[in-house]
């Protein structure tokens, strides 16, 4: 695509997100707020079924890993231990004309010249750079003192470092094992961007997984190679996903080695994912800066060391947005444009829609009996705004609905519905009582 293309093609998607109930801006009758957004009925839905996937992948098909739901909110002292205070900051530069403010690293790239002003245009009136905390900063307690100082998280995983003490012995755990965490983070970004891919408020899905320092390397490919399959897993497409490996100037501080899984968005490749070896460097930062031994005991071995820590951090919402964009798919059939959702069923919304032909009695009871009988399968609608068949079916298509159910006049006689397919949209007739078996077997394959 080129760069005109894919702007229209991330606005078709932005448009359709807010106007099928996806993604809304926050706050949006006062205006909005820079970079946040609200996940709608059908973007809750959609969500949770990505996260819902990562946690059983992660958690309940695996014998090495658990859970845990570490707080937003903790001691300060656990950020300066992990670096964030001293280190977690990005070169800024103030313009003293218009009191713009932007990453120095950006500058250029906006306005065309790394001295002149990408707002207001002037030259030289941008300040030398100077290092801004991306953390957000509140109080606890009734007064703004700098005792009560906390910040908002900028990251999960340390909510699980600090607890591995605590998961390892409560749950009788031997090394290699994993702790897996989905949650918010916050990240006051200078430039975020880009709809939900970069947000000041977002949602991460991270594991940290404990092995012996030996093992580093085995354990590093084989996470490199089980997140990126995870994509393939749920329908995305091969030709979109690439392998980033970050060469020694982009290694973060605490890492040994880090490869990144990119995502084609229309604005361009981009992180989705990150797999770090990140050493021993974090346990140690926690012995040293709270006292306490976080060294593991390995009765194998009869040794005690360390533990080193894998890393996977996905985020929840790029990783959304990459789904959605990878299902986005137009089409013309017999003349008119079709907009149809690609979404695998695991990721769908809504599994299936139930129409019934007409407003009336009795079609409408036995629509309701029908509806009610496929309710366990998953979120499912009933959708009998009348009109156009063509036009219902066309709206569940947007949404990415796998199956829609047409209850006619005909059922009412021979007590079967038309299954009509999302993708081929092939059409069906099955018996009202087999129904059930049929879609949730569908919906499994
Ligand atoms: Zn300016």
């Amino acid at each position: 695509m080129d760069k005109r293309d894919s702007n229209d093609r991330m606005q078709d998607i932005i448009s359709l997100c807010k106007r099928r109930g996806y993604i809304f801006p926050s706050s949006e009758i006062y205006g909005g707020i820079n970079a946040v957004f609200d996940y709608g009925p059908l973007g809750v839905e959609f969500k949770n079924n990505v996260k819902r996937d990562w946690w059983d992948t992660m958690t309940r098909m695996r014998d090495d890993m658990v859970g845990l739901d570490a707080s937003i909110l903790m001691a300060r002292r656990v950020w300066q231990a992990s670096g964030h205070e001293d280190v977690f900051t990005d070169p800024m530069v103030d313009c003293t004309n218009c009191k713009g403010r932007f990453r120095a690293d950006q500058v250029e790239e906006m306005s065309g010249d790394p001295e002149v002003c990408p707002t207001c245009g002037k030259r030289g009136t941008l300040t030398a750079p100077r290092q801004f905390n991306l953390m957000f900063k509140t109080y606890m307690g009734p007064i703004e003192e700098d005792a009560g100082l906390v910040y908002l998280r900028p990251e999960t995983a340390q909510g699980i470092y600090v607890n591995f003490e605590n998961v390892q012995q409560s749950m009788r755990r031997k090394l290699p094992f994993g702790i897996a965490q989905i949650g918010k983070a916050f990240r006051n970004e200078i430039s975020p961007g880009n709809f939900t891919y970069r947000m000041r408020e977002f949602e991460q899905m991270e594991m940290q997984f404990f092995i012996a320092p030996e093992s580093e390397e085995q354990w590093f490919d084989y996470w490199r190679e089980r997140r990126f399959q995870w994509y393939l897993d749920l329908g995305m497409k091969r030709e979109h996903l690439t392998f980033h490996p970050h060469g020694p100037e982009e290694l973060a501080h605490y890492a040994r080695a880090a490869v990144d899984v990119y995502y084609e968005f229309p604005f361009g490749p981009r992180e989705i994912e990150g797999i770090h070896d990140r050493t021993d460097f974090d346990l140690r930062r926690h012995i040293e800066f709270s006292g306490k031994d976080l060294s593991y005991f390995d009765d194998a071995t009869q040794r005690r060391y360390v533990p080193f820590i894998i890393e996977t951090s996905a985020g929840a919402d790029r990783t959304s947005l990459a789904f959605l964009c990878d299902a986005y798919d137009e089409e013309v059939v017999e003349g008119e444009k079709r907009v149809v959702l690609r979404l695998s069923k695991k990721l769908a919304p809504v599994k299936a829609a139930v129409m019934p032909l007409s407003r009336k009695e009795p079609l409408v009871n036995l629509a309701h009996a029908v509806h009610n009988s496929i309710r366990g399968l998953g979120l499912t609608q009933y959708d009998d705004t009348g009109g156009n068949i063509g036009k219902r079916y066309r709206r569940q298509d947007e949404i990415g609905t796998p199956y829609c159910i047409t209850v006619d006049f005909q059922s009412l006689e021979d007590q079967q519905v038309t299954i009509r397919e999302r993708d081929s949209m092939a059409q069906r007739r099955v018996a009202i009582a087999e129904l059930p078996a049929i879609l949730a077997a569908d919906l499994a394959s």
